[in-house]
């Protein structure tokens, strides 16, 4: 398949991984947008939120929860969970994935 998240998730493509499980994949965000820019991804193939299906909801679930593990093991006491949905929702890789903002952070409205 030609998805950069899955060539990244089976490693034909490098990145600097924070976190790894048999369901996730955590790697820093190669432009990031705040001091700590990491995206939290599914080793599954899913498009974007408005491809989900009912059974996809551990998925999703494990993702935040993913998001709260390591905001606890890095000691990040504040921080943003961001799904971009579509491309006018500013989503430009189509494999689902939840940044995980912190540091200094322009505030959205
Ligand atoms: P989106 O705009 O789809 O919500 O977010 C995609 C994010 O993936 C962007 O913030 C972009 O900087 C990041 N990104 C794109 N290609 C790569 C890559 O090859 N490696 C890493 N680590 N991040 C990437
Ligand atoms: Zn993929």
């Amino acid at each position: 398949m030609d998805c950069i998240f899955c060539k990244i998730i089976n490693k034909e493509l490098p990145s600097d991984i924070v976190y790894e499980d048999d369901k996730v994949l955590v790697f820093k965000d190669i432009n990031p947008k705040a001091p700590i820019h990491f995206l939290i991804v599914p080793k599954k193939h899913i498009e974007s939120i408005n491809h989900l299906q009912e059974s996809d909801r551990e998925i999703i679930s494990n993702l935040i929860f993913t998001a709260k593990k390591l905001a606890k093991e890095k000691h990040i006491d504040g921080y943003k969970l961001v799904f971009n949905v579509g491309r006018k929702g500013g989503q430009m890789i189509d494999h689902i994935h939840l940044h995980f903002l912190a540091g200094k952070i322009a505030q959205i409205p």
